[in-house]
């Protein structure tokens, strides 16, 4: 490995031992990076590696909030603010009992990458919460109630919004922060500052919200896969896809994947996995978006009363369909581990279009590059997402609402870029039809190039 990057590596990791999903990203794009650092003496001479592994600020408050039963409930709220070379920092927020300091800051540094590769101008960022809005405090078995909801989310929003505003900080909804949580933030910002901005995406359309903004990364990641297969002179049409998640990214990227004439065989959840070896209909996954977004239940529940469709409680997408052409990890970091891939190469797998942030364990990467299949990194495939936030920014910036078709052509044509910058980077650098290393040398070199120019800063 090159002097420099290893040095750097050795250095990340000596400060952040305890951190190992930070690690893991870190030597991820920085291995990857390698000819382009090589090639260029200047990232060295002005110490852009180390600059960018160090986040500009990290911002850690207490969210105290009271529970229906009047009892006073304390959380800890985050914001890693990562990057802001290109553009304001722009990244989810994320309510689980997951989330840590590692999490955040490896969400937030590969959203450096990612919306570098938008096109857009956006740096990058991440936060959230260890606060749990599918388990009750009080009441087991149940879950947070709209209030409670609410009530932390005005919270978390009253430690956060001297950090934020539209041309510093504009976060966005990621696991367990959907519309409801959003509105609630975005009303109590609106109240604190006393101004109307679009401080926050993924809004409702009633608030300056975009069309197209929740289906965004699930179809973007789609659109993702069919520029893949272009290469090959192939379609998605007619391809047996296995989809992990039954959240916003899965449903929506099981959506697409369904009108346009695949078959999506597989779903899940914490429950478990759902497995229809016919596929899931449109109607089915109508009744799974209802369950998950408003009736706020388990996938078990939905195996129990369709036809055709088997419930694996505890288990994950990956070993349940015998063959399978695409696979699309849509739930979690580090859901798809060495023997997953195994599993999936073994039966027919030659696609794999990450919806979620660093689904793939190192080893499955290895797997997936070792067998040359068609493997797009999350930062790259799932950045229709932030790709569409950066156009509510827009859209709220001039005070008009584009169309639904307006913003879906949009999203193709980034989608479609952000694959070929990657496509084309990859072959630059001697490393062609490699996604990985594509998308890292496409995404950091605009960030570097800005770093450079801006100074020692
Ligand atoms: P979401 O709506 O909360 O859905 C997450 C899904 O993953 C749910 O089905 C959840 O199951 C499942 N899951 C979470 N933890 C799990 C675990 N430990 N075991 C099994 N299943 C688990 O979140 P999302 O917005 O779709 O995000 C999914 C991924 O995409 C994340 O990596 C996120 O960072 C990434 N991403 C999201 C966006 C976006 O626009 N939303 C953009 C870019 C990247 P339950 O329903 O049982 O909780």
């Amino acid at each position: 490995m090159n002097k420099y990057i290893e040095t750097v590596i050795k250095d990340v990791r000596a400060k952040n031992a305890d951190q190992k999903e930070f690690l893991q990203a870190v030597e991820e794009v920085l291995t990857s990076l390698e000819p382009v650092i090589k090639a260029n003496k200047i990232y060295e001479e002005n110490a852009i590696l180390e600059r960018l592994v160090l986040a500009e600020r990290t911002i850690i408050f207490r969210v105290p909030w009271v529970d229906d039963k009047g009892k006073v409930r304390v959380n800890r709220g985050y914001r890693v603010q990562f990057n802001s070379a290109i553009g304001p920092y722009k990244g989810g927020l994320r309510f689980d009992p997951s989330v840590n300091l590692s999490v955040l800051k490896f969400l937030a540094f590969e959203q450096v990458f990612k919306n570098s590769l938008t096109t857009l101008p956006m740096g990058g960022g991440k936060g959230g919460s260890d606060f749990n809005p599918k388990v009750s405090p009080h009441t087991p078995g149940k879950r947070c109630s709209d209030a409670e909801v609410m009530r932390f989310c005005q919270s978390f929003m009253t430690a956060l919004y001297h950090y934020i505003g539209p041309d510093t900080d504009v976060p966005a909804g990621d696991m367990n922060v959907g519309g409801r949580e959003i509105g609630y933030l975005f009303g109590q910002y609106k109240r604190l500052a006393n101004e109307w901005t679009g401080v926050l995406t993924g809004k409702g359309l009633s608030f300056g919200g975009s069309l197209i903004r929740p289906e965004a990364t699930g179809y973007g990641d789609v659109y993702f896969a069919e520029n893949m297969l272009a290469k090959r002179g192939e379609t998605i049409e007619g391809k047996n896809c296995v989809v992990s998640g039954s959240g916003n990214v899965a449903t929506y990227a099981a959506e697409k994947l369904i009108n346009l004439g695949a078959k999506v065989l597989t779903l899940s959840d914490r429950s478990g996995a759902i497995y229809a070896k016919d596929g899931i209909s449109q109607q089915m996954l109508e009744d799974i978006m209802y369950l998950k977004n408003v009736a706020r239940g388990e996938l078990s529940e939905f195996a129990k009363k369709a036809k055709g469709v088997k419930f694996f409680k505890g288990a994950n997408s990956w070993q349940l369909a015998d063959k399978i052409d695409c696979a699309f990890p849509c739930a979690r970091q580090n859901e798809l581990d060495g023997k997953d891939a195994a599993y999936l190469l073994k039966h027919g797998c030659k696609l794999v279009g990450e919806g979620a942030n660093m689904p793939s364990t190192p080893e499955a990467v290895a797997a997936f590059l070792k067998a040359k299949i068609m493997y797009s990194p999350g930062k790259a495939s799932n950045a229709g997402g932030v790709a569409t936030s950066g156009l509510e920014m827009s859209q709220n910036s001039e005070r008009i609402s584009w169309t639904r078709e307006q913003v879906d052509g949009r999203l193709r044509d980034i989608m479609k870029a952000i694959h070929d910058n990657a496509w084309e980077a990859a072959a630059k650098y001697g490393h062609k039809g490699n996604y990985v290393v594509g998308a890292n040398i496409a995404g950091f070199v605009k960030v570097a190039d800005a770093m450079v120019a801006q100074g020692i800063c």
